[in-house]
C-alpha cells in the first residue's frame, strides 16, 4: 500500500499513529472520502468525518443493514455456547450497548435473563421496557456492543466506558469485521459508503490495542461465515483459561457448521 501522508493532520483515534493515504471511496454516492491507514496499528479511518449529522439523519430506505437479524441470532448462538462452556453463569445480567431494535434484548429477556439496553437514539422495538439512552445502574456480568466500534469517533473511551460497567468476571462481547491492508481494498464491502458510518476499521492488531489501552484483556475472537467478527474481553484480572478458550472454539466450530446445515434443510 501506498506510503502517501494522508492529507488531514488527525492522528489515528485508535493509537495516536500518523495517517496514510490507503484509498478513495464515495460515500452517499455523492462525498469524496479519502481513507488513512495508520502507520502505527494499520488499521484504516476516515478523519474528520464532517458527514456524520447526514449519515445518522438520512432515512435509508431500504434499510442498508438487511443482515441485522441473522447476526442478532449468531450472537445469540454464541452466548449460548459460553454459558455451556461455563464462561457465562447459568443466570446472568446483560447490557447490550448501542442495541438498536433490541431483538437480543429480547432474546435474552425470553431465556429468562435479566437483560437491558442502552441506544443514545432508543427505537427499541423489542423490549422498549428494558431500553433507554441512560444507563442501567450496576455491573454487568455480560457487555455486549454489536456493530458499534466501527461507528465510534473514541474507541478507546468507549471500551473504558463499558470496563467501567463490567462486573469483576464479566464478558465483553465486542462485533466488528477487521480490517486486513492486504486483502482489502476500496471495494470492501464493510466500508458501507451506502451509510459513511464506518468511520473507524480496526486491524486485529488496532483492536487489541484499544482494549488494552482501554484497560481490558483480550480473550478470544470468534469467525462468523469465515471471518473474524466476534471479540471477547475481560478485565485483566479475571483472564479466561487456555482449556475455556479452545473448547469455545472448537464448540463454536462445529456447531456453526450444524447451524448452516440446518438453514439450507
Ligand atoms: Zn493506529
Amino acid at each position: 500500500m501506498t506510503a502517501t501522508p494522508h492529507p488531514s493532520p488527525e492522528p489515528c483515534r485508535i493509537c495516536g499513529g500518523r495517517l496514510l493515504t490507503a484509498f478513495e471511496g464515495r460515500l452517499f454516492g455523492d462525498t469524496p472520502v479519502r481513507y488513512g491507514l495508520c502507520e502505527g496499528c494499520r488499521s484504516l479511518l476516515l478523519p474528520e468525518p464532517t458527514w456524520l449529522e447526514r449519515a445518522y439523519t438520512t432515512a435509508f430506505s431500504p434499510d442498508p443493514d438487511s443482515g441485522e437479524l441473522q447476526r442478532t441470532l449468531f450472537v445469540h448462538r454464541v452466548l449460548r455456547r459460553f454459558r455451556h462452556h461455563g464462561l457465562l453463569p447459568v443466570r446472568f445480567r446483560s447490557l447490550d450497548f448501542g442495541c438498536g431494535k433490541a431483538a437480543l434484548v429480547r432474546l435474552l429477556l425470553d431465556q429468562g435473563q435479566d437483560a437491558w439496553g442502552q441506544d443514545a437514539y432508543p427505537r427499541a422495538a423489542y423490549a422498549e421496557e428494558r431500553v433507554s439512552a441512560a444507563w442501567p445502574a450496576g455491573l454487568f456480568d455480560l457487555i455486549t456492543a454489536i456493530e458499534v466500534l466501527e461507528h465510534t469517533l473514541d474507541p478507546v473511551a468507549t471500551l473504558a466506558d463499558l470496563r467501567g460497567r463490567l462486573a469483576p468476571a464479566g464478558l465483553l462481547v465486542v462485533t466488528t469485521e477487521l480490517f486486513d491492508e492486504r486483502v482489502h481494498g476500496p471495494d470492501w464491502v464493510y466500508l458501507a459508503p451506502e451509510h459513511g458510518q464506518h468511520i473507524t476499521l480496526f486491524s486485529a492488531a488496532g483492536l487489541r490495542r484499544a482494549a488494552e489501552q482501554a484497560g481490558l484483556a483480550y480473550a478470544l475472537t470468534l469467525p462468523w461465515a469465515g471471518k473474524a467478527f466476534v471479540h471477547v474481553f475481560t478485565h485483566p484480572g479475571h483472564a479466561l483459561p487456555a482449556w475455556g478458550r479452545w473448547r469455545v472454539r472448537a464448540g463454536h466450530r462445529r456447531r456453526e457448521r450444524l447451524a448452516r446445515k440446518d438453514a439450507f434443510a
